[in-house]
């Protein structure tokens, strides 16, 4: 089945889509009978076939990771439409053109459409199509190509951790994280390190968590290294341009290169890469030295400041030092400090969602966290907001525990009995893990024991990861590699079993819980039966696990010697009466073999948390702590909160209210940070014990330092793309054919470059090919170019060699504290083809 959109037809529904959205539900509708909402149930609406019947169904967008709610249009069993859903607070009636193409994602022909098995050479992407029960067989047993997960753990005597489970984000990933939990390995990577997670520890250690930028509110935004009006174009973004230029906020937009951000922003202070740090320390140099800060809040709410404070200012953090590191005009930071302060606390240095760019990453963002705390702008309107999060029931998890299962292979347990393992990659070892030590650990033969297989869900470490060519070789190495996915990835070609997902509009995912100041829960609904012989991650998981779990557990009855203890029966003494009245005391077992093998094992049954399927789990998950009514929302309209019945109200053609302004959770710690000490943390001793600076500090080596020739390598995102994820979409494709390499226009004259000219990037770690854009928006020693292009799979026949990939040129340089991928460390060359 093929369904055709022509980017005409796509971009009419894009706009046409909020006045349909803002006509089709009103509050009255929203708890209607189940005849008249998004159940699935024909009904008659005009349609673009024009059958006149269709149905519609509540869904969520997985287009990125913001999660939009939708109504999908059916008809005849194709869906022809996606529509914003109004109902959903975090998307605001938008959907965006991105998400509108995610009808493509669906039909997409280049998708995975049946399991499949490895008969090439490993990267060959030669595959032979197969059952799922054959699919399975191969990941037990192995083939002629590759051994099975039986032949591992037999040979690694059970240790579970001879297996690594990686995941990329999205609500299904619960689901796959049940079954790396039930299987009992300790080696789990997933994309934070590669995406998130300094901004995510830096926040969370400093004033308690990674809070969200009241940007509806703020009358003065920091924007740094943060390209919202092109990165990432959510319903929040739409609102923070909404009130730029003179309408209620002013944005300073501050990055290396002139994005749209700074083009839409009230001022655009060009920085040099890497060097945010040193801006943000002569802001807090300024603020602390004209006294400028909110001093009540400070007392009241600040650990460590007088060190901090002296720090700052005996280090000499001036707008004049600051000058020459970051290249901003010292009067500029004299004046954005003192105009934060003068809006503060309805001023906000935004966090930001981006990836680690520079190996001072986690400092930035606790530089960042404790200057907005200097104008006591958090847990407050106009601020950083925690907002609040609504309950959900838990669902039966499995974590068996396997007494040969080794911890995290990263090093040997130097103190075993003092605390967990060493971790020399970086300081702190997080839960995600670090992917790119752990990559060149296990291609460098560095690991404790050896790990032999691996389970990839819905996660591309090809294109995702800096130095492609050192990741070729894990999945290389790697003995037995399972890849669950929707497309014929890079990384799905390196596959020993391919097992294909049902996309995101044929399947039900876990319902989740979306905390911010208008709280709410959202639930993905299937739109569409899966195509071919795809399936959802749940029914993946049950049919995998139950071809697995009583092999497996044969071979830790032989290895474990805590489960053959276990397994000994008992024997108790029994007084025997014989048929003369003689008693005399016997032995005999309490329980049989059998039964104690019985109630043992279901410790260890991997197929328990695969019992029920995704709907069954979350009716049980609402039904439980909201009622039955809630339940029937998310199924018709994909939203619930508590009270919406009477909160939701549509008030304009496109506006709505979620939730009347005096019971938005602006403010749900008293305005205070969420640490432990309920205080903003300036000096945490902590990490001086890991080797870490305690405080933010300014270092020689973070200097901006480009040689004579060379160019720093910038990367980012385009609305148009979710990474790699979208670049096989041919209706996005329309939008932006491939991506340019940015090159500032007077070097490119000196090289004799001209638009359009093939240019060559390289750098030690590899180069990759791609047109060239002369521009002024790109300083002379810095190129830049949009990531998620360049796929090497044959199979994608819009992605395949289509632009250039940047991790084949990104060194992998791994930033210290949580040994995160620091994206902007690269230096490249350029050359014309
Ligand atoms: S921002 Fe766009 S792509 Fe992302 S979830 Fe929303 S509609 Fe989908």
């Amino acid at each position: 089945m093929q369904v055709e959109i022509s980017r005409r037809r796509f971009l009419q529904g894009s706009v046409a889509m909020s006045v349909v959205g803002g006509t089709t539900f009103s509050a009255t509708n929203l708890f209607a009978s189940h005849e008249e909402s998004h159940s699935g149930v024909p009904k008659s609406i005009t349609t673009k076939t024009g059958t006149g019947e269709a149905t519609e169904v509540a869904t969520l967008c997985e287009m990125c990771v913001n999660k939009c709610a939708a109504i999908a249009r059916v008809e005849n069993g194709v869906v022809t439409k996606l529509n914003p859903n109004p109902m959903f607070p975090k998307s605001k009636n938008m959907l965006c053109p991105r998400g509108n193409a995610g009808i493509q994602a669906l039909y997409d022909p280049d998708r995975l459409k049946y399991p499949m098995i490895r008969v090439g050479e490993k990267g060959e992407g030669k595959f032979k199509r197969v059952s799922w029960e054959e699919a399975y067989e191969a990941i037990l047993n192995g083939t002629d190509k590759f051994p099975g997960m039986a032949k591992i753990l037999e040979e690694e005597e059970d240790n579970r951790s001879s297996f690594l489970f990686c995941a990329g984000e999205g609500m299904a990933e619960h689901t796959f994280k049940q079954f790396y939990g039930a299987f009992g390995s300790s080696n789990w990577l997933n994309h934070a390190s590669l995406c998130l997670q300094t901004v995510i520890s830096g926040y969370s250690l400093t004033i308690g968590g990674y809070a969200a930028a009241d940007l509806d509110n703020a009358e003065y935004i920091i924007m740094a290294g943060a390209n919202r009006a092109e990165a990432i174009v959510t319903p929040d973004t739409m609102d923070v341009f909404k009130r730029t230029k003179g309408r209620g906020a002013k944005l300073i937009c501050v990055d290396p290169r002139f994005t749209n951000t700074a083009a839409k922003s009230d001022k655009w202070l060009a920085i040099n890469p890497g060097t945010d740090l040193a801006f943000v320390l002569a802001l807090t140099y300024v603020v602390i030295n004209e006294d400028l800060y909110n001093k009540e809040y400070v007392a009241e709410n600040f650990n460590g400041f007088d060190e901090y404070s002296k720090s700052v200012i005996t280090n000499k953090y001036t707008p004049e030092w600051a000058e020459k590191i970051t290249g901003i005009k010292a009067k500029e930071i004299y004046k954005v400090a003192r105009e934060f302060m003068a809006h503060a606390p309805k001023a906000v240095y935004y966090p930001g969602r981006r990836s680690t760019f520079a190996n001072n990453d986690f400092q930035l963002r606790r530089a960042m966290a404790i200057f907005q705390g200097l104008g006591g702008g958090i847990d407050t309107k106009g601020g950083l907001v925690f907002g609040k999060k609504l309950k959900l029931g838990k669902h039966k998890g499995l974590e068996p525990l396997y007494a040969r299962a080794e911890s995290r292979a990263v090093e040997k347990i130097k103190h075993p009995k003092k605390g967990h393992a060493g971790y020399s990659d970086c300081a702190v070892v997080s839960g995600g893990g670090s992917w790119i030590a752990w990559r060149n650990r296990f291609i460098e033969d560095r690991m404790p024991y050896k790990v032999r297989g691996m389970f990839i869900y819905k996660h591309n470490p090809m294109m995702n990861m800096p130095n492609t060519k050192k990741t070729a070789q894990m999945l290389k190495k790697m003995e037995l590699v399972v890849a669950i996915d929707t497309m014929p990835s890079d990384t799905v070609m390196y596959a020993d079993v391919v097992l294909p997902e049902a996309t995101y509009l044929e399947r039900t995912d876990p319902v989740k819980t979306f905390g911010g100041v208008e709280p709410s829960i959202a639930q993905r609904n299937k739109v569409v039966e899966p195509m071919f012989e795809t399936q959802p991650v749940m029914a993946i998981m049950k049919g995998l696990t139950e071809k697995i779990s009583k092999p497996l557990w044969e071979i830790t009855k032989k290895f474990d010697e805590d489960v053959q203890d276990e397994l000994t029966v008992e024997e108790k003494p029994k007084v025997v009466k014989s048929a003369d009245g003689n008693e005399t005391v016997a032995t005999a077992p309490v329980k049989t073999e059998a039964q104690i093998e019985a109630e043992l094992y279901e410790e260890f049954d991997l197929t328990l948390p695969f019992h029920h399927t995704q709907e069954e789990v979350n009716e049980h998950m609402v039904k439980s702590v909201y009622g039955e009514e809630a339940v029937k929302a998310l199924k018709e309209n994909g939203v619930f909160y508590p009270d919406m019945e009477n909160y939701y109200k549509q008030i304009s053609v496109n506006e709505h209210q979620y939730y009347p302004e005096k019971k938005k959770y602006y403010s749900v710690n008293g305005g205070k940070p969420k640490t432990r000490s309920k205080k903003v943390e300036c000096v945490i001793a902590n990490l001086a014990s890991k080797g870490v600076d305690p405080m933010p500090v300014w270092k020689d080596e973070y200097n901006f330092k480009v040689e004579e020739g060379k160019f720093r390598l910038l990367t980012g995102r385009h609305a148009q793309f979710t990474q790699s994820g979208t670049a096989n979409n041919s209706v996005l494709r329309d939008l932006i054919m491939e991506n340019y390499i940015w090159i500032n226009r007077r070097t490119a004259e000196k090289k004799g470059i001209k638009f359009g000219d093939r240019i060559e990037v390289s750098s030690r770690t590899g180069k990759t090919e791609l047109k060239a854009y002369p521009t002024e928006k790109v300083a002379p020693n810095q190129v830049f170019f949009v990531h998620g292009f360049g796929e090497e799979s044959e199979e994608l026949t819009w992605a395949y060699k289509n632009g250039g990939n940047d991790n084949s040129v990104i060194e992998d340089i791994i930033e210290p504290v949580y040994g995160a991928a620091s994206m902007h460390e690269t230096n490249v060359e350029i050359r014309k083809v």
